[in-house]
């Protein structure tokens, strides 16, 4: 594919009216791929006027067309998806063979899902002498990070367009160029000109007027809990509908008479996949005084064999972080686990020796780390784990919660029925029991301060709707 210097507005591909260029680059060896638009607020401006006008059209095409049109794009997804993958991983770094099974494959099955969800759904009901409508809550204004960043705007546009909604999506400046695939994907699949609008920029400019601006009904962000505060402050503001995906800080509890050795490597894997650049992943392990340092010894065995690699090579499990500034914010975190008493067992903040080109990190993992330390509480977006020790299972609970986090979770035990009872008191959005896979139709979404709203399957869509009632 070749980077667009354009916006994809009102169903064409126009010059920026700002100035200003993004410069997309390689995280595995510094080189720049292509530079793209840096769009700014009058762009913004004509891709919502362009999203607004298109509004009554879509809205009011019958769902069996809005579903047949999903179904379009999720066949040029499809055949697209070797590519997806090679995008992925030259922009963000991640493995070949995770980009392929991860960042191409899940996109596919969402944007599947939802021409499924779009055909089935009954968008009107009867309550008493009530017709009750589902309608599209209008024009969204999406705003998407770097780290699954096709998976990312594939959860908002899926259900955003099935509901009838027409959007405005800002990416994350790192990763813009599977964006423009996708811009060129919904085009291809025969969406109507201004359904699907996407402004390039900087969050600062692009993103912030896109989520201030006053003629977008709602706001869908994915990111950091920092900006995701100032825009739903923002949207309290201006009283509209606001969906906040955020950090976590997630717990991988392994109860007493589990097995450790399953249960030690699937969490290693989980921490290590995409470089630890994902916001579901269980950065704590807990684990019980008896087997603690057994666990310890076992995660630092699964961490070894994460050797970082060429992303594009072969076989290569663990490739750099986004950019070089997250380098230096993760190494960051690892010397103040070390500063705070944490014992290093594995890795560590110095680059991986023969990786000075690009932005690697070391798989790394801490024992003895205590639940108040900063690397327990903080959200480090790198191939950090931290392994916590617990008395008995109240502790383990108190540990869990005890974060403002709660996104996801594990729990492993040999009783099935008693990691549910664990995972009813867990104060967070999702639970896998002992190794449950990744459902792309499940709800996903924050308690406390991982978010507001849910994505994917039917909750997803749910986000997009707003309900008028009719009495007869
Ligand atoms: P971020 O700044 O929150 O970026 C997310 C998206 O918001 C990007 O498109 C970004 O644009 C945009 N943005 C930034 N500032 C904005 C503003 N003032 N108004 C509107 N939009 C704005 O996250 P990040 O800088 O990429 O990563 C920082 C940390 O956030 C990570 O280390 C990680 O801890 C966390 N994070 C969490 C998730 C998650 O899924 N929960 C995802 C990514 C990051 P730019 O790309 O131009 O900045
Ligand atoms: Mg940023």
């Amino acid at each position: 594919m070749q980077a667009h210097d354009a916006l994809f507005i009102d169903g064409t591909w126009r010059p920026a009216a700002a100035d200003g260029t993004l410069q997309v680059t390689n995280p595995a060896n510094g080189t720049v791929l292509a530079t793209v638009p840096a769009g700014g607020p009058e762009d913004v401006d004509a891709a919502v006027a362009a999203a607004r006008a298109a509004l009554p059209g879509w809205s009011g095409t019958p769902p069996a067309e809005r579903a047949a049109l999903l179904g379009a794009l999720h066949d040029v997804l499809t055949a697209r998806r070797e590519e997806i993958a090679e995008i992925v991983t030259r922009e963000l770094g991640s493995p070949l063979a995770f980009s392929q099974a991860v960042h191409a494959a899940v996109p596919v099955a969402v944007s599947g899902s939802y021409a499924r969800i779009a055909a089935e759904h009954t968008f009107e009901e009867r309550i008493g002498n009530s017709r009750v409508l589902h309608e599209p809550v209008g024009v969204v204004g999406a705003i998407t990070p770097w780290n699954y960043p096709l998976h990312q705007i594939v959860a908002k546009a899926a259900p955003a367009l099935a509901a009838g909604c027409t959007m405005v999506l800002k990416p994350a400046e790192d990763t813009p160029l599977v964006a423009q695939l996708f811009a060129e994907a919904v085009a291809e699949a025969g969406f109507p000109a201004g359904v699907f609008n996407l402004v390039t920029g900087l969050g600062p400019v692009a993103g912030q007027a896109l989520a201030e601006h006053e003629d977008v009904d709602l706001v869908s962000f994915t990111g950091s809990t920092a900006v995701g505060r100032r825009i739903g402050a923002a949207a309290g503001g201006a009283v509209k509908n606001v969906a906040l995906e955020l950090g976590g800080k997630s717990a991988n509890v392994i109860l007493p008479g589990a097995d450790l050795a399953r249960a030690v490597k699937v969490g290693v894997a989980n921490v290590m996949a995409n470089s630890g650049q994902t916001c579901s992943a269980w950065t704590r392990m807990l684990v019980d005084a008896a087997r603690y340092e057994e666990a310890v010894e076992l995660a630092a065995a699964a961490a070894a064999k994460y050797a970082p690699g060429d992303p594009e090579a072969e076989g290569t499990r663990l490739g750099p972080v986004v950019n070089a500034r997250q380098r230096e914010r993760v190494a960051g975190y690892i010397e103040q686990g070390v500063k705070e008493g944490a014992r290093l067992v594995a890795g560590g903040p110095e680059v991986p020796e023969g990786f000075e080109r690009g932005a690697y990190v070391a798989p790394t993992v801490f024992a003895d780390v205590t639940p108040e330390m900063t690397i327990a509480q903080e959200e480090i977006f790198g191939p950090v784990l931290s392994v916590l020790r617990y008395e008995d299972t109240e502790d383990a609970l108190r540990i869990a919660n005890g974060t403002v986090y709660g996104l996801a979770g594990a729990v492993w035990s040999e009783d099935e029925e008693e990691a549910v009872a664990f995972a009813r008191r867990m104060e967070t959005g999702q639970v896998d029991i002992n190794g449950g896979r990744f459902n792309p139709q499940a709800p996903f979404g924050g308690y406390k301060q991982s978010g507001v709203g849910r994505e994917l399957g039917p909750h997803g869509l749910g986000e997009y709707l707003q309900t008028k009632s009719l009495q007869l």
